[in-house]
């Protein structure tokens, strides 16, 4: 194979993989703030249980507060049934008493009924607290991950760059000038496989004497359509 080939081949390589890098090094600080998306998210959830608790806390206390008033007044009645004259007074009395005996029944049921659903809201609290302890302690850990990979593929970009550095040094002025355009005007492809008479990439059809040319590898062979270097991959088949 013609050495300026077999760099170029190594030199897509290496910028396709540094590519490929860069992408992954982008794309981190969005993983990292989904992680802080999910751990909003459970805290969020925790503050609305608690919430809950707390505003059915207030509404029991507002009955109990109502239960407070109506037996003090049932007191009063009974107090005043006592010193009534009339039989039309007691009677008058009696009905109050029988009222106000009812609503304390019913906010007595009412302040039960609060005390089952308070037992649900405080373990739904607690389960909140779970949750957020949980994506806390995942979150962390996906986030260690992250950082690791950022600073692997960052170590390995620098690897790249030095390679590169020593590679191109070696390739022909030429043959580095038609990769630098090519790959320029073709998003940092410039090399690409040609394999059964065509351009592995465009996909175009190669002219025949073209493609012959592409099978020895002995020289820089340029797809027709899309301008990029071809070469033969005898491991590739075609
Ligand atoms: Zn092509």
């Amino acid at each position: 194979m013609l050495p300026d080939l077999e760099r170029l081949i190594r030199l897509q390589q290496l910028d396709t993989g540094a590519d490929e890098a860069r992408r992954t090094v982008d794309g981190i600080p969005s993983r990292i703030a989904d992680l802080d998306t999910r751990l909003t998210t459970c805290a969020m959830a925790l503050d609305a249980a608690k919430q809950r608790l707390a505003d059915q806390k207030s509404e029991r206390q507002a009955v109990e507060k109502s239960l407070a008033e109506v037996q003090v007044r049932l007191s009063r009645f009974k107090d005043q049934q006592m010193a009534v004259k009339t039989n039309k007074e007691y009677t008058a009395m009696q009905h109050e008493i029988a009222t106000a005996e009812a609503q304390v029944r019913r906010f007595e049921d009412a302040i039960l009924e609060r005390m089952l659903e308070a037992d649900d809201l405080a373990a739904d609290v607690v389960s909140a607290e779970r949750t957020l302890q949980a994506e806390r302690t995942e979150t962390d850990r996906e986030r260690v991950m992250l950082e690791t990979e950022r600073a692997e593929t960052q170590r390995r970009l620098s690897g790249t760059s030095d390679e590169r550095a020593k590679l191109t040094e070696n390739i022909g002025a030429a043959a580095r000038q038609l990769f630098e355009t090519v790959a320029r005007q073709r998003r940092g492809v410039a090399v690409v496989e040609a394999r059964d008479g065509h351009c592995t990439v465009c996909h175009v059809r190669l002219r025949p004497q073209v493609f012959n040319q592409v099978l020895r590898n002995t020289e820089l062979v340029q797809c027709d359509s899309c301008m990029r270097i071809l070469y033969h991959n005898p491991d590739g088949g075609g």
